[in-house]
């Protein structure tokens, strides 16, 4: 179960209380990085040492909705990594639009955390697609690989799943 918000990640980490074939992620999504303070990392902090969670996220930077303003963004987004690598739990990132910004961050944490995780609903070329995997992440696929205009992640999708 992966948060998004507070309410979603104490959600999922009683969910994960209750079902034992779950487990919970929990931080906060891009667009709810305006309301992003100390009282919400001190929560974060608490969840994040619950021995059912498992990762930070949804966290990243949404370039397409653009809510709240980049630079909030990009610290909230900052703030999270290094809860992460405090904690050694790997992230879920969520990126919209926002690849060349997102890797930036993530490579400068690239080498002094075992940072890791997955890029959810991959969009981007294929070029950053080999620079996440550098990072050892994984690439999730949404329902975008079916789109008619989405060539190119059908073919960074391809070599993963249907060749070996
Ligand atoms: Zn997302």
């Amino acid at each position: 179960m992966i948060g998004f918000d507070l309410d979603s990640s104490e959600s999922a980490v009683d969910l994960a209380d209750c079902f034992s074939s779950v487990y919970a992620v929990v931080g906060i999504h891009p667009h709810d990085a305006a309301n992003y303070g100390g009282a919400t990392e001190a929560r974060i902090r608490d969840l994040a040492v619950h021995p059912r969670v498992v990762a930070i996220g949804e966290i990243g930077l949404d370039y397409h909705y653009d809510l709240p303003p980049r630079d909030i963004q990009a610290n909230v987004f900052r703030a999270q990594v290094e809860l992460a690598s405090e904690f050694e739990l790997p992230v879920v990132i969520h990126c919209r639009d926002a690849y060349k910004d997102t890797l930036d961050v993530l490579e400068g944490w690239a080498g002094h955390v075992r940072l890791g995780g997955v890029m959810h609903c991959w969009g981007g070329s294929a070029g950053e697609a080999e620079r996440a995997l550098a990072l050892g992440f994984h690439l999730g696929f949404g329902g975008v690989v079916t789109f008619k205009n989405a060539g190119e992640t059908r073919d960074i999708a391809v070599p993963f799943h249907w060749i070996e």
